[in-house]
C-alpha cells in the first residue's frame, strides 16, 4: 500500500464499500424492497457519521438503526475472525477495534457480547453470521429506538422471514446472498493492512466458499 490509512480513514472507506455494495441482493432475492430501503438509509447515514468522525467533529444526527448495525458488525467481525481461523490477535487489532471505535463513536457503551463462532464450511459460515448479524440488528434497534423500530416494522418482518432461508445452503436466497457478500468482502477486506500470511489465508478461505456458488 502506497499511503498508510488510520482506522478512522479506513473505517470511513468501509462505509463507502458498504454504500456501493450493501451487501443485499435486493435485485435478486424477492421481498426485500422495505428492508433494502432501510438498509440504504443506514449506509448513507453511516457514510456521514464515518466523514464527521475523520473530520473529529461530533456525530451527525443518525438513526438508532446505524447505531445497532455497527455494534452488531462489532459482534460479528469477532466470531467471523475466530470462525476462519485467522490470526486473532492481528485480527483483533486490525479488524475488530477500528469497528469498535466507529460503534463507540456513533453510541458510546459496551458491546454486546460476540456472536458465537461456527465450524462449519466457509459458506455456512458466511450466512449463518449474516443471519445472526442481522437478528443482532433487529434485536438492538428495537431496543434503542421503539419508535423508529414501528417505523421499520415491515423491515424487521422481511429480516426475520430471510433468517431461515439463510440457513437453507443452495436455496436460490442463499446462493445470491453468498454471491453478493463475497464480492462486498474482496473490497472490503482490501481496506485492512493485514499481514501477507493473513492475507493469503482469508483469500484462501473466500476461495472455498466461492465452491458453493
Ligand atoms: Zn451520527
Amino acid at each position: 500500500m502506497a499511503t498508510v490509512m488510520n482506522h478512522k480513514e479506513i473505517i470511513l472507506n468501509c462505509t463507502r464499500v458498504n454504500h456501493q455494495y450493501m451487501r443485499l441482493p435486493a435485485g435478486k432475492v424477492p421481498g426485500l424492497k422495505v428492508m433494502a430501503a432501510l438498509y440504504k438509509r443506514i449506509a448513507s447515514q453511516s457514510l456521514d457519521c464515518a466523514q464527521a468522525w475523520v473530520q473529529d467533529s461530533p456525530c451527525p444526527n443518525h438513526e438508532p438503526a446505524v447505531d445497532a448495525f455497527w455494534w452488531g458488525a462489532v459482534a460479528w467481525s469477532d466470531a467471523f475472525g475466530c470462525s476462519m481461523g485467522v490470526d486473532m490477535a492481528e485480527w483483533s487489532r486490525l479488524f475488530v477495534y477500528p469497528h469498535d471505535q466507529f460503534a463507540n463513536y456513533l453510541r458510546p457503551g459496551n458491546p454486546p457480547p460476540p456472536l458465537e463462532e461456527v465450524h462449519e464450511s466457509p459458506a455456512n459460515v458466511i450466512l449463518t453470521l449474516d443471519a445472526r448479524w442481522t437478528e443482532l440488528v433487529i434485536k438492538l434497534t428495537a431496543q434503542w429506538g421503539f419508535f423508529h423500530h414501528l417505523k421499520d416494522k415491515d423491515a424487521m418482518l422481511e429480516a426475520q422471514r430471510l433468517q431461515g432461508e439463510l440457513r437453507t445452503p443452495g436455496s436460490p436466497t442463499y446462493k445470491a446472498f453468498l454471491e453478493s457478500d463475497l464480492a462486498f468482502f474482496h473490497h472490503l477486506f482490501k481496506n485492512f493492512p493485514f499481514s501477507e500470511q493473513t492475507e493469503k489465508y482469508i483469500n484462501a478461505w473466500l476461495k472455498r466458499a466461492e465452491e458453493a456458488l
